[in-house]
């Protein structure tokens, strides 16, 4: 059967507790009863020495009567019976309390005092019986055997069952001597009745102790149920709600535990996971527009060229002129279409490539590239009346792939000169910033950008408002393609554009990368 964490949890502590309780109660109840026999069996030995004496005293002066007072009061002192015997195993006087007490005539010490002392006969009676008890029954043997422990000089101290009173008792046997090196022995006999009611009483307040414990802790389990099964629970639907694809969820993440810890980690990778599926399905969804912007725009040349050609080829265009104007267009487009097919190529390259490192990186003239660029678009920009403005710093160099930069700069400039008017101007710049970068503006006096395309600029196929670029051709690959080798270069780009105004490209290369 499943178990739940908080059911396991009160188990534990239930069996802890049960542990800690019979073990404090076995500890203590050892100690108390080692140092409560010893303590006993201590004042039984120095009170059986201290009656040694007397008892010589009563045995020499034959007084009997005496003797059996004697013990009588003590054991009534002391609260154990005494049982005397001479050198030879045989009983001479026992306070044989129970015996007497049946006589009705000494109940207890209040009574002995109140009713006087029994009688010589009674008490005489009461240790024949005994005497006569011991030696019907196998105590006899028993006896023997601490006697001869006691006659040989030694003292005996032992708990033990005693099957006259038929309970446990300490019994401590102390040597005498009387009349002439006789050695007789006093056996004091404590029943342990009293003691094992004590002990009783302790096992009892343990007990209480040991179920107030229990309930504790089950107060203690439910409110850590709260604190580490309510969180680990919360965990858990978190965790099935990713599994259905839910990234949203956040656990309430109290305090700096392990616990709180665990659910800052899950909320952390609901996050990152969200965010990656997020990516993934707009990098899906990039792919997917690129492979159909590709198709679409690959087909449209091709349409072209094959409608041309085989107008041509089918004889249907006959007209010398016509079939001569057919050629250009058919050769226009494919040079589009070429032209097209090298980008993509560029795109895909450039995309797969790292950032630049210092190994595959030279230094450029940055001035002498702009120059470069701008003598080579001077018979289009002669051909539109469009003014071309260098005004680049000599000295800068910055670390790039020369190819790619050349690349750069073209693509800003043939945009800038594409979407410029007749008599326009065209300014390219080169200038080191403050900070120790190098600022590349490419600015132009076109119909400017609108301000809603400006982030989907440097987009594949993206052409602003076909309509506002119907006229400019282009496959609109030119600014994906800067964009990767701003990235490889380590660059940043900014659009400042204003519609009917014109437009300024941005380009800054950090200082790591000016020489
Ligand atoms: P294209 O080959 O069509 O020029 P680009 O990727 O170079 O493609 O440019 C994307 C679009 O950004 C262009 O179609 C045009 O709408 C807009 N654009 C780029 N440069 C300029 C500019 N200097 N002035 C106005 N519009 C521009």
């Amino acid at each position: 059967m499943k178990k739940s964490l908080s059911t396991r949890l009160m188990y534990s502590f239930m069996t802890i507790i049960i542990i800690v309780v019979v073990g404090i109660t076995a500890g203590i109840s050892y100690l108390i009863a080692d140092y409560f026999f010893q303590i006993k069996e201590q004042e039984l030995a120095e009170k059986g020495d201290e009656m040694g004496e007397t008892v010589e005293a009563f045995i020499r002066l034959q007084d009997r009567d005496m003797l059996y007072r004697y013990i009588l009061a003590v054991d009534k002192l002391v609260g154990a019976r005494i049982w005397l015997f001479d050198d030879n195993y045989e009983l001479l006087a026992a306070s044989n309390y129970e015996n007497v007490q049946e006589t009705g005539e000494n109940a207890s010490m209040k009574d002995f005092l109140k009713y006087g002392a029994p009688s010589q006969q009674v008490l005489q009676e009461s240790v024949r019986k005994l005497d006569q008890d011991m030696k019907s029954s196998n105590l006899s043997y028993r006896i023997k055997v601490i006697l001869n422990d006691v006659y040989a000089g030694k003292s005996f101290k032992s708990q033990i069952y005693h099957p006259y009173y038929k309970e446990q008792v300490i019994l401590v046997g102390v040597p005498y001597t009387f009349g002439k090196g006789h050695t007789g022995a006093i056996l004091l006999i404590e029943p342990l009745s009293g003691f094992e009611k004590f002990l009783r009483n302790v096992y009892i307040y343990i007990m209480i102790v040991g179920i107030v414990a229990i309930i504790f802790s089950l107060f203690l389990v439910k409110r850590l149920s709260g604190m580490i099964i309510r969180p680990v629970l919360d965990m858990k639907d978190n965790a099935q709600a990713m599994a259905a694809g839910d990234y949203s969820h956040r656990l309430q993440v109290h305090g700096d535990d392990e616990i709180a810890e665990l659910g800052n980690a899950l909320n952390s990778l609901g996050k990152d996971l969200g965010d990656y599926i997020a990516k993934m399905e707009r990098t899906e969804k990039i792919r997917r527009d690129f492979v159909a912007n590709v198709s679409h725009e690959l087909r449209t040349p091709i349409t072209i060229i094959r409608g041309y050609n085989e107008a041509i080829c089918d004889g249907m265009v006959t007209d010398t002129d016509l079939i001569q104007r057919y050629r250009g267009l058919i050769n226009e487009e494919t040079v589009r279409l070429e032209r097209m097919v090298r980008e993509l190529l560029d795109i895909s390259r450039l995309e797969s490539s790292d950032p630049l490192t210092v190994s595959n990186m030279d230094e450029l003239p940055l001035a002498g590239i702009i120059r470069n660029v701008a003598e080579k678009l001077s018979v289009r920009c002669m051909k539109h009346n469009i003014t071309i403005n260098v005004h680049a710093d000599d000295n800068i160099k910055i670390l790039g792939d020369g190819d790619q930069m050349v690349q750069l700069i073209m693509i800003l400039c043939d945009n800038a000169l594409k979407y410029s008017p007749e008599n326009g101007t065209v300014s390219i710049g080169a200038n080191k910033l403050d900070d120790g970068g190098v600022l590349v503006t490419v600015s132009d006096q076109g119909k400017g950008i609108p301000e809603e395309d400006i982030p989907f600029i440097w987009e594949r196929f993206y052409k602003v408002e076909k309509s506002h670029c119907r006229s400019v051709p282009g496959t609109g690959l030119g600014l994906a393609i800067a964009k990767e080798i701003i990235r490889v270069h380590g660059a940043s780009a900014e659009v400042i554009s204003k519609c009917g105004s014109g437009t300024t490209f941005e380009i800054k290369f950090p200082k790591d990368k000016v020489v």
